[in-house]
């Protein structure tokens, strides 16, 4: 692609249907304290704004590090220009404030609106988001830091647009953090070294701000072994003095720069802290709790990830529409033995129609499940915040719902971009369109952040065992009175009977597992990733017949708007007639398995 053709669309119609029409969040959050003081106008008009911001200035740093990567130079990274150019647009225009909380002079905005606009700026272009990490970090140090590391970050880490960067995996700690060995020695008080050295590290170096902030998992002397001796350190690559000014170089050294499959313009580093002179750190609230409080950043970037590849496929989707209108081949399917049938648009072709269909509905149904999710964080918020005791129901719902955002998201927006390039036929293989871009910036999403079984593993074995399913069969109850009420009335008779048998499958895949669990945990390994899907479709299944009932009603009182309405109509009714029924055979397959393959030798591989 050439660097100024301009290749996201984003679905903004859909984002504001979901906030506005269905979540109704001008009601249920905006407004609302702890938020600031936002209403649904103001909101409307800031997506526009951000909309054209990412469309624009932001989208034109799509492809330059395909041709133009970062490069490391004497230890610095050095990021292209454009990449540059456009994280300063995305500052100068305030994007960055829109969820920071009102009293650090943010706009407060609520999780679902916050999460939204995050797609479009995904959808411009996902090497991008990252660098936006210095103002999750600004919030956890808020959050969980002590008066005088509040005092040393906040507020000019935000006002300086530092960036920031999450230090978990090392060569030997990936799925399993708990193996890391970077260590930590206490100096004095809350100041400790830190050594060892960490790679993969997203963001973990560039010459994008003057300072980052690195949130370094290490383990104190003498510490347990495992995930529970783990502490969080906050490690600035600049020191930062108790003022705020900055001192010298900290001892960060980016020590490799990694090439990769793609998301280029994405800064992927190893990291050695300490090597022959000291790394400081300070302890994140001066408490040994390092996993839990790394958990309030990696919930976000799992919910950040499976947003990236939900805004993936929305693209790839928009994209392969734009062509399939375009595109004149073969004469309608109908017309086939008639050699003087005109041409048509490949629109025309059932099998066309199919692909565009599996996409569209598909890319609504992943909205639907993120959306959904991020009002539930509202509610969180709302209801006194992460881990209050009054939050507890939404916030434990939050808790099972992000590993189906980040697991489901990732796996099947990577099936069905395959789809967005199938459309195009050769022209999709070609570097002239983005399409090869887009599944190779996706591909990283079901690794990162805790492979897919990991999420499978997080679903199942925590998040659904804490208390005993409790949580999952609220969920479905709630999906179970969709099924026997009336909603969309007469009309989505049929949805919502192919909803009711789902979810109905999946309870006795659930019960299933539950069964063989007994004679070995080794069920859970093989069918944990179907389960997820399967649990995944459901609620998706669930949420699209909703969004069908309210796109229904809304067409009789806004007629102008019908072929969007009409659209999520027909979304729905794919979703239910062609994804739901594989819930059945995923249900026999999880019946039907065994433990055969722990059986096959290892040399028989
Ligand atoms: C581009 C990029 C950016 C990254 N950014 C960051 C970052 O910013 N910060 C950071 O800390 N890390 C980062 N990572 C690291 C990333 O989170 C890890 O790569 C990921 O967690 C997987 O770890 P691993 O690569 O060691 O694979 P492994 O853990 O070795 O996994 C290999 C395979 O084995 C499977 N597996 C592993 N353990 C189990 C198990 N117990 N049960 C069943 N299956 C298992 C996995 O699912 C996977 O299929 C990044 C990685 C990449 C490639």
């Amino acid at each position: 692609m050439s660097s100024s053709s301009l290749h996201y669309t984003p679905n903004l119609r859909d984002i504001e249907f979901n906030l506005f029409e269905f979540l109704d969040i001008g009601r249920t959050s905006l407004g609302k304290a702890p938020f600031g003081d936002l209403d649904e106008t103001a909101a409307r008009q800031m997506l526009e704004t951000f909309s054209q911001l990412c469309t624009q200035e932001l989208a034109k740093s799509f492809d330059e590090a395909e041709h133009n990567p970062p490069k490391l130079v004497n230890g610095e990274v050095k990021l292209p220009p454009g990449i540059k150019a456009a994280m300063g647009a995305f500052y100068d225009a305030g994007m960055h404030l829109l969820e920071v909380p009102t009293h650090l002079d943010g706009l407060g905005a609520p999780p679902s609106l916050g999460w939204a606009a995050f797609e479009l700026l995904l959808g411009s272009n996902p090497s991008l988001a990252f660098y936006t990490l210095g103002n999750l970090l600004a919030r956890v140090i808020d959050r969980l830091g002590t008066d005088e590391q509040k005092k040393r970050f906040l507020p000019h880490c935000l006002e300086r647009r530092w960036s920031g960067s999450m230090v978990l995996t090392e060569p030997d700690a990936g799925s399993d953090v708990g193996a890391a060995r970077t260590k930590a020695r206490q100096v004095d008080g809350d100041l400790w070294e830190i050594e060892g050295v960490k790679r993969f590290i997203t963001n973990g170096e560039s010459d994008i701000a003057e300072n980052i902030i690195h949130m370094v998992l290490a383990r104190p002397d003498g510490a347990a072994p495992g995930t529970k001796g783990l502490s969080l350190f906050v490690v600035p690559k600049f020191w930062v003095n108790e003022d705020g000014s900055m001192g010298e170089h900290n001892n960060v050294v980016c020590t490799k720069l990694e090439k990769k499959m793609g998301l280029k313009g994405s800064v992927t580093c190893e990291l050695t802290f300490g090597d022959g002179k000291p790394t400081r750190g300070l302890l994140l609230g001066n408490v040994h709790d390092g996993i839990r409080q790394m958990f309030h950043i990696i919930e976000n970037a799992r919910m950040a990830v499976g947003l990236k590849s939900m805004a993936a496929l929305s693209a790839g989707y928009f994209r392969a529409l734009s062509f399939a209108k375009d595109r004149l081949q073969g004469s309608d399917l109908a017309k086939a033995r008639d050699k003087t049938a005109p041409r048509v648009p490949i629109l025309q072709h059932p099998d066309v129609r199919r692909m565009l269909m599996a996409q569209k509905a598909h890319a609504e149904g992943m909205r639907a499940l993120c959306l959904f999710t991020a009002s539930t964080q509202d509610q969180v918020e709302l209801q006194g915040g992460h881990r209050s005791t009054a939050a507890g129901e939404a916030d434990v719902l939050n808790d099972m719902l992000l590993p189906l955002v980040k697991g489901y998201c990732s796996e099947k927006a990577y099936e069905l971009l395959s789809l967005s390039l199938q459309v195009h036929g050769g022209s999709g293989y070609l570097t002239d369109y983005p399409l090869e871009q887009y599944i190779r910036d996706q591909k990283i999403d079901s690794l990162y952040e805790g492979t897919t079984h990991i999420q499978a593993l997080d679903l199942l074995m925590r998040k659904v065992a804490r208390d005993g399913g409790a949580t999952l069969q609220g969920l479905l109850s709630r999906i179970r009175e969709t099924v026997e009420g009336e909603e969309g009335g007469p009309e989505l008779k049929t949805e919502r009977a192919a909803l009711g048998e789902a979810l109905g499958h999946l309870e006795t895949m659930l019960g299933t597992l539950m069964g063989k669990l007994g004679e070995s945990v080794y069920h859970v390994g093989f069918q944990g990733n179907r389960v997820l899907a399967a649990v995944a479709e459901t609620v998706i299944g669930w949420l699209l017949v909703r969004h069908a009932a309210v796109a229904m009603d809304r067409m009789k009182t806004n007629p102008g708007d019908k072929a969007f309405y009409g659209g999520k109509v027909a979304s729905a009714r794919w979703y239910c007639h062609e994804v739901l029924p594989g819930i059945a055979h995923a249900a026999r397959m999880v019946e039907h398995g065994n433990l055969d393959l722990m059986d096959v030798p290892e040399e028989s591989f």
